[in-house]
């Protein structure tokens, strides 16, 4: 919940108009006070208003579209094929939550559901969907696919739920988003819910809105108060260094669970086997790892099995997961948004939370614009030994000098800021998170040193959650150049930059093309 909470009148949920049946839901969830965003959005949808909420996830803003659907869905009956709502979430698990969502609150009612994402079946959802469904839940990819295939009309929509737009238009979502739109009928509710509102999420908002509330209760770049913010700075930048620098803080801190974020599938990977090897309780989520796995993963996590997440950006965002002691940063995330995200997984509903960001020297103007976003000053740590035992460590010919190349002056073009971005809103790429791979677990694969010495392998080597593109793709601010370089060095950030003979001109001699 954001601190802005407190300043609201309280109100109570029957105030709200909500039928007596999900008050019994909410009073069973142990809740008694609707949040801002809930006080707020509650009515407004009841009456069939549009809303754009500018809310990050914690601050109960599914609750406040998921209520006031079930309570508008309680009159009407579902037609086959025809959903009578729909719900976009960009990845699986955060569509899985809005479904949790609706079992607690609608469990006194009897609705339809169907969830069209990526690691479930397709056939039982088709059933229900024939049988008729109140509510829709999907990726807007699968939704696509499906609708192409004939077995979804769009026409009986009448509430419409575009949850967490931001994420979407990194992920190259919102030509989708256009599309779907477009098949639904032109009087509808939409409902839009964006942690930030960036220039294209409010040219959706306008195209597709119908004069929206907009209710926004936490700042955007707003980090909370209950987060008490740390940075360890190295002298090196290779992974070793950065390995090391995490066991050790890890070690320094009281860390009950935390979340380790990663920019890269591949990282989240290496980094979750060298935590394991060294005797670290972890796991790994990301976009490659097959949905089974991912979704046990986060029970063990949620239920204190699992003392530490490693995590892609994606895989994480959205994810509720209530009372982290800790977020690491294995390094500043590439998008400057992403690290209010991140932090925001600790510190929830007024508990305390440490994040711990490690910064190299590559990493140095990733984060200065961190600190400008949050204008707040992060206190240096450094645990006793560490810097000496970094200065002593072998150096570690994988590591990310050199290999990775991060823009920005340097950052940021092996991430979703180059991939994912389609700004320019054209892009027809879908995320990689809606796909499903056979890619092992990290726990399942070899050990760390292995997977350091070998070449690249298909999906570890892709930024994390990098979509999948079909055409080459316009992005903000430094990203352009990235993608470029992306493409010429290839994949692997651990082959040497080049094999080009040099010095020859165009006259190298044939035994050395060889
Ligand atoms: P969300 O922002 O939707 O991800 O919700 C964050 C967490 O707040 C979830 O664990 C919800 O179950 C919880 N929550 C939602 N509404 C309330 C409420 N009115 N009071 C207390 N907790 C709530």
């Amino acid at each position: 919940m954001t601190d802005k909470q407190d300043d609201t009148p309280k109100t109570t949920f029957a105030a709200l108009g909500l039928g007596p049946k999900l008050l019994q839901a909410i009073d069973e969830a142990g809740y008694d006070t609707p949040t801002p965003i809930q006080a707020e959005a509650i009515p407004h949808v009841l009456l069939g208003g549009d809303v754009t909420g500018i809310a990050q996830t914690g601050t109960g803003k599914t609750a406040a579209f998921v209520l006031p659907m079930i309570h508008r869905l309680e009159q009407g009956r579902a037609r086959a094929r025809m959903p009578r709502t729909l719900i976009l979430a960009p990845t699986r698990e955060l569509a899985a939550q809005v479904a949790e969502n609706f079992e607690k609150y609608g469990k006194n009612l009897k609705l339809e559901m169907a969830l069209l994402i990526g690691g479930v079946s397709f056939k039982e959802q088709e059933q229900k969907l024939m049988r008729g469904v109140d509510v829709l839940i999907a990726t807007p990819g699968r939704l696509i696919d499906q609708f192409e295939r004939g077995k979804i009309l769009l026409t009986g929509v009448e509430i419409l739920v575009i949850d967490e737009a931001d994420r979407m238009l990194d992920m190259g979502f919102i030509p989708d988003i256009e599309k779907i739109c477009a098949l639904l009928p032109p009087r509808r509710q939409t409902l839009l819910f964006s942690a930030t509102m960036p220039p294209e999420i409010n040219k959706l908002a306008q195209r597709f809105q119908n004069q929206p509330k907009k209710i926004e209760v936490a700042r955007q770049a707003q980090t909370a108060e209950t987060i008490k913010q740390f940075v360890v700075k190295l002298s090196r930048d290779d992974d070793k260094a950065k390995r090391t620098a995490l066991r050790r803080v890890i070690e320094a801190r009281e860390v009950k669970n935390g979340i380790v974020f990663c920019n890269r599938k591949r990282e989240v990977d290496v980094v979750t086997k060298s935590l394991i090897k060294h005797g670290f309780d972890a796991a790994a989520i990301h976009g490659d790892l097959p949905q089974a796995y991912r979704t046990q993963t986060l029970d063990r996590f949620r239920d204190g099995d699992l003392k530490l997440l490693v995590a892609s950006d994606v895989a994480a965002r959205g994810l509720d997961v209530p009372d982290v002691s800790h977020v690491f940063n294995y390094a500043p995330p590439p998008k400057d948004e992403d690290y209010v995200h991140r932090i925001g997984r600790t510190g929830r509903a007024g508990k305390k939370g440490e994040s711990v960001t490690i910064v190299g020297p590559f990493d140095e103007k990733s984060w200065a614009g961190v600190v400008k976003m949050i204008q707040t000053d992060v206190e240096e740590l450094m645990p006793e030994g560490l810097a000496e035992e970094i200065e002593n460590l072998p150096e570690d010919t994988g590591g990310r000098k050199g290999g990775r190349g991060r823009s920005r002056g340097g950052r940021g073009s092996d991430d979703s800021r180059s991939g994912g971005r389609s700004r320019g809103g054209r892009s027809r790429s879908r995320a990689k998170d809606e796909t499903t791979s056979d890619s092992k677990p990290a726990e399942a694969k070899d050990t760390e040193s292995k997977t350091e010495t070998k070449p690249a392998a298909k999906s570890d080597d892709k930024p994390a959650e990098k979509p999948r593109s079909d055409k080459p793709k316009s992005s903000r601010g430094g990203a352009k150049k990235g993608s470029g370089r992306d493409k010429k060095r290839g994949k692997d950030e651990l082959a040497p930059a080049s094999d080009a003979v040099r010095g020859f001109g165009d006259n190298v001699p044939d035994f050395l093309k060889r």
